[in-house]
């Protein structure tokens, strides 16, 4: 078993000062994969501390020398990809295929888009040109705490730690004690890029402890957190004493709007989307409202690619889905599948229980409700499973509002091949983010939603931005050169 109980705290590896040990389930085999420290307050107070004493340097100091350092920090992990793709597929059930092709290697992309994303940043500029001795200057907002989840761990911790990064600040990074082998090994990436000590620090430990430590301590300016909007909540309360900013990407419920002219494979894709890392991903299109003249036909469709997607474990290579993360989800999401069976949904595919042949491990059956009505449960609550929810619909209006009727509002999308219609929606539609005809969003895009998803703008320009402050000033002697 793999034993990772040190914390990186002021540029070294050293013992908990309060921990107490944790052990991480291969959520595959149920088995012990390694264990980890959940750290105290001794150990929280420890990286503040450390944080706090090399703010000044690291945020008046060169920027050239951030961006550097993110150049290093990249060509550490393209050096070392295959070792974080295996630590992520182990400790949170991803299937190996995917850690290589999607968890582990997006990291390089959202860490070349923030280098270029910071060129476009000014840190000091004109107020207006009528007022040529006024500045408007951007500064890092000084310590930060970035707590984040287990199910595209990489992913949310690069979206944080790179723009804390090259905004000047320092952090305290709390990874999730689901997932944590992955940022320890990205620790050592940013040590081994030469990272100055206390910049970067990671303490483990759950939200109870070292969450709440990090949420009140008021040393610490701002809290980005990803994950649950329970714990989200519990954040922006806890923070609230200290005035501390706070950014949060929580959970969703996205529509995915399909009319009867949409392209041939728009129900297969958005199946696909929300059985992919086995449904546990915020942007999710969960709830899928079909245009009448399509509706049995995508119902049919739906069906045929959830019973065809294969579930096995992580370690094996292919075009499966894993596992679900732990117990306590696996529990959660059989609960929600036996609520749509109780509230009346049509089960066309999957349903309780482990799929045939997989006994151990925490694998959910690929499952399709047909004929859910607004205002079931599996139709309201994020499930984090790989379920869906089919809704037939009537006219554009009644969609909208469907879609809308919602606590969330992270992505929706949208498949019709009317463009007219498309800008419509895109604009009625409340949600961050709007996703039509199967198109991503293109590089520099933000990701961030709306009400219970949270109001972070994580990725370009405006996830730098995230971690500065403005500050206004007048009289600025224009005679000086600039240093
Ligand atoms: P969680 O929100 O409880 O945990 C996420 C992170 O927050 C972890 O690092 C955890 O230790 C920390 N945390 C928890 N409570 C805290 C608190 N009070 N103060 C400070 N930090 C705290 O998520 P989970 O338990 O891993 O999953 C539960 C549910 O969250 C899932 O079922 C899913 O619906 C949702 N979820 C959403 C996302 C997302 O991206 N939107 C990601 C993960 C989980």
């Amino acid at each position: 078993m793999i034993e990772k109980r040190s914390f990186y705290i002021n540029g070294a590896w050293v013992a908990p000062r309060e921990g107490r040990d944790h052990v991480v389930i291969n959520p595959s085999t149920e088995e012990p994969a390694a264990v980890i420290s959940l750290g105290g307050g001794a150990d929280s107070q420890a990286a503040i501390a450390a944080a706090r004493a090399a703010f000044p340097a690291w945020s008046s100091g060169d920027p050239g020398a951030r961006v550097a350092l993110v150049e290093r920090i990249l060509a550490q992990y393209q050096g070392r990809a295959e070792e974080m793709a295996r630590a992520i597929s182990l400790e949170m059930g991803a299937p190996i295929d995917l850690a290589r092709r999607a968890q582990a290697p997006c990291v390089s992309s959202h860490i070349q888009n923030f280098l270029e994303a910071f060129r476009e940043v000014r840190f000091l500029k004109t107020l207006r040109a009528d007022v040529p001795d006024s500045r408007l200057a951007l500064e890092a907002i000084g310590v930060v705490a970035l707590i984040t989840p287990w199910n595209w761990p990489m992913n949310q911790v690069t979206l944080k730690v790179i723009p804390a990064l090259l905004a000047g600040c320092t952090i305290v990074l709390k990874p999730s004690e689901q997932a944590p082998l992955s940022s320890m090994l990205f620790a050592e990436f940013v040590h081994d890029a030469g990272c100055p000590a206390g910049v970067f620090n990671l303490v483990n430990g759950d939200g109870a402890g070292v969450g709440t430590d990090l949420s009140t301590h008021p040393d610490i300016a701002m809290v980005s957190f990803t994950g649950s909007t329970r714990a989200g909540r519990a954040i922006g309360r806890a923070a609230a004493d200290t005035f501390k900013r706070v950014a949060l990407e929580l959970g969703g419920k996205g529509a995915n709007l399909i009319f009867a002219d949409a392209d041939a494979d728009a129900v297969a894709r958005g199946v696909r989307h929300v059985m992919n890392n086995s449904g546990q991903s915020c942007n999710a299109p969960t709830r899928m409202l079909v245009e009448r003249p399509r509706y049995e036909q995508a119902v049919e469709e739906a069906r045929a690619v959830a019973l065809a997607t294969r579930v096995g474990p992580s370690h094996l290579e292919g075009a499966h889905i894993g596992p679900v993360v732990n117990e306590r989800q696996w529990t959660q999401v059989q609960g929600y599948i036996q609520k749509g069976i109780e509230e009346g949904a049509r089960l066309v595919a999957g349903g309780l229980g482990r799929p045939e042949g997989l006994n151990k491990g925490y694998f959910v059956r690929p499952t399709v409700f047909a004929d859910v009505v607004p205002g079931m449960t599996i139709e309201r609550e994020e499930i984090f499973g790989p379920v869906l929810s089919i809704i037939p619909l009537d006219t554009e209006e009644e969609a909208a509002a469907i879609a809308n009727d919602t606590v969330y509002g992270l992505t929706n999308y949208v498949q019709s091949a009317d463009g007219a219609r498309r800008n419509r929606l895109a604009r009625t539609l409340r949600a961050g983010m709007i996703e039509m005809n199967g198109k991503g969003l293109p590089k520099g895009a933000f990701f961030g939603g709306i009400g219970a998803s949270g109001l972070a703008r994580e990725g370009g320009v405006w996830g730098i931005e995230e971690f500065l402050v403005q500050k206004a000033i007048s009289n600025w002697d224009t005679a000086v050169p600039a240093p």
